[in-house]
């Protein structure tokens, strides 16, 4: 029986860290490292996302200035609202909360933000030094990952890491920081030929699809430490990409959904606006 990888404490004991930067940041510069968040429309799951992540501002002493725009918001007023939230000096982080209603083009409103204030670290510029190995602001949800896969002592070098999903947002830099630290890289997605053969040769498994239960227990290797960000609103609630009860057999280490992966993203999020305060002060 593996493991469960407990996100909520391991979140609890970075933000312990955050907000001891924060308040020294705040101490330092008389101001206090500032987030702002971006909301269009009605979405109800991008509400909560942004309630959550300003109620972990408010925890760690970041201060988060909040804009909820019309879902009839153009292109040209959310341009012109990046750009004076790039020009303030009170604000460290940009984040625009995804998804955005169809009028919007979202690769040009996330190419808009300062890259120095891009803390979910999805502008191009971000993206290409993590590339190049030299990682400034980085996705939360990998960084998370690293954080966890740390914190519960994973050896990854040398180890065989398969991540099902090729987003930007995931599976990309989730392959990029892995191989950074010395894992051999598998990326999977839907095209793929037989998934359970990949997922059975991995030491590491990172399942980021959305498809929920689609990774069944019997695909794990003995040992294998299994970390499910997927999640899917199904009629019993919220649910990862992998089977948990029977993986759980299987897997050394495993996440559960939620409680897992979750709270260590918005955390990097935090961890991301107090790197980007930093850059933002001499
Ligand atoms: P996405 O929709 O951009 O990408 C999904 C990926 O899954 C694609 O690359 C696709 O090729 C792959 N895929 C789909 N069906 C597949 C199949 N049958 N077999 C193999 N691969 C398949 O998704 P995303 O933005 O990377 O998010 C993935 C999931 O993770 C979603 O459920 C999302 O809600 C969740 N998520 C969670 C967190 C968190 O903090 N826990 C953060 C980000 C995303």
């Amino acid at each position: 029986m593996g493991i469960i990888i407990d996100g909520k404490v391991l979140a609890e004991k970075k933000r312990e860290d955050i907000s001891r930067r924060a308040k020294a940041f705040a101490d330092k510069y008389g101001r206090s490292p500032g987030l702002a968040v971006v909301l269009v429309g009605e979405d109800q799951a991008s509400a909560v996302y942004v309630r959550n992540k300003k109620r972990a501002c408010i925890q760690t002493g970041i201060t988060s200035f909040d804009y909820h725009l019309d879902e009839n918001t153009t292109q040209k007023e959310i341009l012109a609202l990046i750009d004076e939230l790039n020009a303030r000096d009170d604000v460290d982080g940009i984040l625009v909360q995804l998804p955005l209603p169809s009028q919007l083009i979202e690769e040009e409103i996330l190419v808009r933000i300062d890259p120095s204030k891009d803390v979910d670290g999805f502008h191009p510029y971000n993206l290409g030094r993590l590339l190049m190995g030299e990682p400034s602001l980085v996705p939360c949800t990998p960084t998370g990952i690293m954080y966890m896969l740390d914190e519960y002592g994973v050896d990854i070098d040398g180890k065989d890491a398969v991540i099902i999903g090729r987003s930007n947002i995931v599976g990309k830099p989730m392959a990029i920081l892995l191989m950074m630290r010395h894992a051999t890289i598998t990326i999977c997605h839907s095209h793929t030929k037989d998934l359970p053969a990949r997922v059975k040769s991995a030491d590491i498994v990172v399942a980021a699809t959305g498809r929920p239960h689609m990774i069944k227990g019997g695909w794990i290797k003995d040992g294998a430490v299994v970390i499910d960000v997927g999640i899917s609103r199904t009629e019993s609630g919220l649910v990862g990409d992998v089977d948990f009860d029977e993986a759980i057999n299987h897997a050394s280490l495993i996440t559960p959904v939620p409680g897992g992966v979750g709270p260590m993203t918005i955390t990097m999020l935090l961890e991301n606006t107090i790197v980007a305060a930093g850059s933002h002060v001499s």
